[in-house]
């Protein structure tokens, strides 16, 4: 018996880094997962993955999971994914908003095609697939819908020092601390009809292929060891206690995932069933 048996959850951006291990961890607990993401055949070395790569992993460890490739940045294909999932999984009742497109450059230089993509993958992307899951999760009274942001949601301190000053990351932070302002708010409007929805950030760098490429991280496995990255195992099962939490306690948070374990006194649990 897992504690999502029967539901059938949506993860974007699950070809690889977060969103997979996420993925993986919500089949393990019996959820019918929907891979979604662009990548369905490997071309390019430096990232790692593919949504029928993850779909394969769950399905031999006995788990459910379907690859639905997706283009976020185009509304066609949100429209799509959710059709797609309920036709073949059933009504969505989990969705969790992962895929980020990133670019590290600062305003003065930033291009206009980066700044519009960015907005629509990560802002208004969650926005769409949630006013298409929501219908169905008030008809059927309650669902779980988890945003994932970053600590660069939060302002810069004054004068800038440390290694993240001048990095450029002035439109990450935006689109994150637009896209936590939309899950309080959301959280809010739909408190009543038992929906949860979270922002939820990693406590530390995971070394993804997304950081790896952006920071140009020689030694991934290494920062883990030494403690100065966070496994993504951490993130997945923080991520899985905020969509199989209590939508009358577990809702409008913007936390972090270390200290949202640590306050539910939980440990990663296994990425396949037991
Ligand atoms: P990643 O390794 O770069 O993976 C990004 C994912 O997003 C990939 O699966 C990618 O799939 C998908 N994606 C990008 N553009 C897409 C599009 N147009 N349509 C559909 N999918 C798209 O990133 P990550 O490090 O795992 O990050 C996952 C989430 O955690 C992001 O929201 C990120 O901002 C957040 N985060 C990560 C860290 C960290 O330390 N890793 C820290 C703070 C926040 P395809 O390329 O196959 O489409």
């Amino acid at each position: 018996m897992g504690i999502l048996d029967n539901k059938t959850a949506i993860v974007t951006g699950a070809s690889r880094g977060i969103g997979e291990y996420i993925a993986r961890r919500f089949a393990s607990e019996g959820a019918a997962v929907a891979v979604a993401a662009r990548t369905v055949e490997q071309r390019d070395q430096r990232f790692p993955g593919t949504i029928h790569g993850t779909v394969e992993t769950i399905r031999k460890t006995g788990g459910v999971a379907i690859a639905v490739p997706t283009d976020l940045s185009r509304s066609e294909d949100r429209q799509r994914l959710i059709e797609t999932v309920t036709d073949e999984l059933g009504p969505v009742d989990i969705l969790v908003n992962n895929a980020a497109v990133t670019y590290f450059q600062p305003v003065l230089d930033f291009p206009r095609a980066r700044f519009d993509l960015m907005f629509e993958v990560q802002v208004r992307a969650p926005f769409e697939l949630s006013q298409l899951v929501l219908p169905g999760m008030k008809e059927r009274g309650g669902g779980w819908i988890l945003n994932i942001s970053s600590g660069a949601a939060r302002h810069p301190q004054m004068p800038p020092t440390g290694p993240g000053a001048g990095r450029g990351g002035t439109v990450y932070g935006m689109v994150k601390a637009a896209m936590e302002r939309f899950s309080t708010g959301l959280a809010s409007e739909v408190y009543a009809d038992g929906i949860a929805v979270n922002a939820l950030s990693p406590s530390r760098g995971v070394m993804t292929p997304g950081v790896v490429y952006h920071f140009g991280v020689t030694d991934p496995a290494a920062r883990v060891a030494e403690g100065t990255a966070e496994a993504p195992e951490v993130m997945a099962e923080a991520a899985l206690a905020l969509c199989s939490g209590d939508p009358g306690q577990l809702t409008g948070r913007v936390t972090y995932s270390q200290a949202l374990l640590d306050e539910l006194g939980r440990t990663p649990g296994p990425l396949d069933p037991a």
